[in-house]
Order: C-alpha cells, then sequence, then structure tokens
C-alpha cells in the first residue's frame, strides 16, 4: 500500500494536505473552490456525508445521504478538471465553479461537466464541538453548495479490459498507474 495518497482532486498535494482536513473537519474551507475540490475528494472515496453536509440549506432537502452514497460507490471518480471563470469581485457571498468530473462506470468512462453555484451562509453547528470551535477560531459562515447547470453529462467511450486504462490520459488522475491495462487498473 501507498503510504502517500496523492489527492483525489488532482492538486499534486498529498491528500492528508490537501482534501482530508476539509473531510474530516478539522479545518474550514476558505475558498468555493476548494469545497468544489474537497467534495470530488469526498465522492472519490465515498464520504457521502461530507457531500449532503456541505449542500446549503436550500438544496439539503432534495438529497439523502443514501442517494449520494449509491452514486458515489457505482462510480470509480479518476480525475477532476477545473475551469478558470471570472467571477465578480464584488459579490463575495456567492461564487460559479466550472468543472469536469471524470468516472468510469459499467466500463463506460463519463464526463460530468457542470458549472456550480456555491453560497457562503451560516453554519449549522451539529453539536457543540463545532460550536465552540466556530465561536473560538472560525467564521461561522462556511461555503456550500447550492445546485449546478449541467453543460455536458455523456458517455465518453467503452473501455475494453485490454486498452490503455483511460486514467492515463488525464495529468490529473490520482490513481494512474503509468501505461497499465485498464483491467490492471482502474478496471480492477
Ligand atoms: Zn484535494
Ligand atoms: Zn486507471
Amino acid at each position: 500500500m501507498k503510504s502517500i495518497q496523492l489527492c483525489f482532486c488532482g492538486s499534486n498535494f498529498n491528500f492528508s494536505s490537501c482534501c482530508q482536513p476539509y473531510i474530516n473537519k478539522e479545518v474550514q474551507v476558505q475558498t468555493a473552490e476548494q469545497l468544489m475540490r474537497s467534495r470530488f475528494s469526498a465522492y472519490a472515496i465515498g464520504n457521502a456525508q461530507y457531500i449532503y453536509d456541505t449542500y446549503a440549506k436550500s438544496s439539503r432537502a432534495e438529497q439523502s445521504v443514501e442517494d449520494i452514497d449509491d452514486w458515489s460507490k457505482s462510480c470509480l471518480w479518476i480525475a477532476l478538471k477545473i475551469y478558470p471563470i471570472a467571477n465578480s469581485v464584488n459579490n463575495t457571498t456567492e461564487q460559479l465553479v466550472e468543472f469536469s468530473a471524470f468516472y468510469i462506470t459499467n466500463n463506460t468512462l463519463c464526463e460530468l461537466r457542470e458549472k456550480s453555484r456555491f453560497i457562503l451562509e451560516e453554519s449549522i453547528a451539529t453539536n457543540s464541538t463545532v460550536k465552540e470551535k466556530a465561536t473560538l477560531n472560525s467564521p461561522l459562515k462556511q461555503w456550500r453548495y447550492i445546485d449546478g447547470d449541467i453543460i455536458a453529462h455523456s458517455e465518453l467511450t467503452m473501455i475494453k479490459r485490454n486498452e490503455l486504462c483511460p486514467c492515463n490520459y488525464y495529468p490529473t488522475a490520482w490513481q494512474s498507474k503509468k501505461g497499465k491495462k485498464f483491467k490492471h487498473c482502474c478496471g480492477k
């Protein structure tokens, strides 16, 4: 087993010094992009609770931890690509992040490209520890995911077992075993 895991979000940092502290709720994200990245990493490791908790209050009612769990685990999340986007500098409480998430399901490589909306909103203290922490050393407002416009959600290609694994084509793929066939890499 590798002792160092590159972060799933493709940042080239170690998971332990990138998205993991956010997912473990040890540190609060500072930007909408960090939240987006950590949500992708949470999909990659199947942490549905974090994904649920980082929905905006207004969007949470339409979600369930079980549904998120099913969807995250039915896919192998191989790469995240974030596109540059012009956010209004005056709008400090709502931001857009455009991204493509590449994943494999049923031996098919898929791309979900979405322009997501994030909002800085009052955090909900779920227990006393969180509450104390919030009042002591962190702002009470947190970035949350509202929803997104799906730009493309498509099946890119069927992957044959003996083909070069598609993760090789994505520089931000975290799982890539250089030059390996699909059956020895993500198809395992
Ligand atoms: Zn990360
Ligand atoms: Zn692979």
